[in-house]
């Protein structure tokens, strides 16, 4: 059975890349006949914007997106993370961090992929008492590679390409790799269709999946969609709100964008023709494997 998901951040309206994102997922599921997920992700509390989800959600519908099953709020699923931090904490691999941003900053000597590495400070010692403390998880010199099927082999040496990572925060919350890799083992998900942007992250929850015993998705990431300065549409980059109006234009637009289609497209008289069309269609393909 193919489980997809799509899994936005209610930190605002869905702009044209979150669209995109959420068509390619949508067509991977539907076209091998699977069932596709809705699950909002809100642990980061701090990011999250009042009325966000209902507007992802009224939106979702109006463009003809169907979910099987209850949508999922990562907020209210903090057990389960402290059960699998508990998990971790028993193998020893995980250690309470009390470093502050600058601390880490100015011992750090190496850089990886995302800026300073971590340069394990706090790895020999205990907690300090009355600090609170932020958790990491030990990376190894282990190699972590998959094969993208749309970016092909990626692969990250989890010591020096990415250090020992945060999994929950010092001021309680979970991060994201924690949350996603849960969720998404536990949801059964075994195709994750996403933005690129997220590419980078891929070794990290693999590396988790790992640690905590969850078989690893097939992933596929999809190109960004840019505006026309080359930044990933974002709320920071003042990406427009998806019009409520003109659905069947724009989900034509997006099809356009994925280059997983036959083109020219047929003329679609109705939402429900266009989506036929496009899952029926609909094929990955990856460019890594079909050059020469
Ligand atoms: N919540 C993430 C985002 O909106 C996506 C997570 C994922 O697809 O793994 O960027
Ligand atoms: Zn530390």
């Amino acid at each position: 059975m193919v489980i997809g998901r799509f899994a936005p951040s209610p930190t605002g309206p869905l702009h044209f890349g979150s669209l995109v994102a959420a068509v390619a997922s949508y067509c991977d599921a539907k076209s091998q006949g699977g069932q596709w997920l809705l699950r909002i992700e809100d642990v980061d509390q701090t990011r999250k914007v009042p009325g966000a989800s209902e507007d992802i959600i009224a939106t979702l519908k109006r463009y003809g997106f169907a979910w099987d099953g209850d949508i999922l709020y990562q907020s209210q699923r903090s057990e389960l993370y402290e059960e699998a931090l508990s998990r971790l904490r028993e193998q020893n691999l995980v250690y309470p961090c009390t470093c502050s941003r600058k601390e880490i900053a100015d011992s750090s000597t190496r850089q990886g992929i995302e800026g300073a590495i971590y340069p394990g400070t706090c790895r020999p010692f205990p907690i300090k008492p009355g600090m609170s403390a932020a958790w990491r998880l030990k990376t190894e010199h282990e190699v972590i590679g998959f094969e993208d099927a749309i970016q092909g082999h990626q692969q990250h040496q989890m010591a020096t390409d990415i250090g020992d990572f945060v999994i929950k925060r010092a001021d309680g919350l979970f991060s994201y790799q924690l949350a996603v890799v849960v969720d998404d083992a536990l949801q059964g998900v075994t195709h994750v269709v996403r933005g690129a942007d997220l590419l980078q992250s891929t070794t990290r929850q693999i590396y988790l999946q790992k640690s905590l015993g969850y078989a690893t998705p097939v992933y596929a990431h999809i190109p960004l969609v840019l505006n026309e300065q080359g930044q990933k549409l974002s709320k920071q980059t003042l990406a427009n709100a998806l019009p409520q109006d003109n659905v069947k234009d724009t989900l034509i637009n997006a099809l356009h964008f994925l280059p997983f289609l036959p083109k020219p497209f047929p003329t679609f008289l109705s939402l429900s023709d266009l989506w036929r069309w496009a899952i029926d269609h609909w094929q990955i393909t990856n460019p890594a494997k079909t050059t020469i």
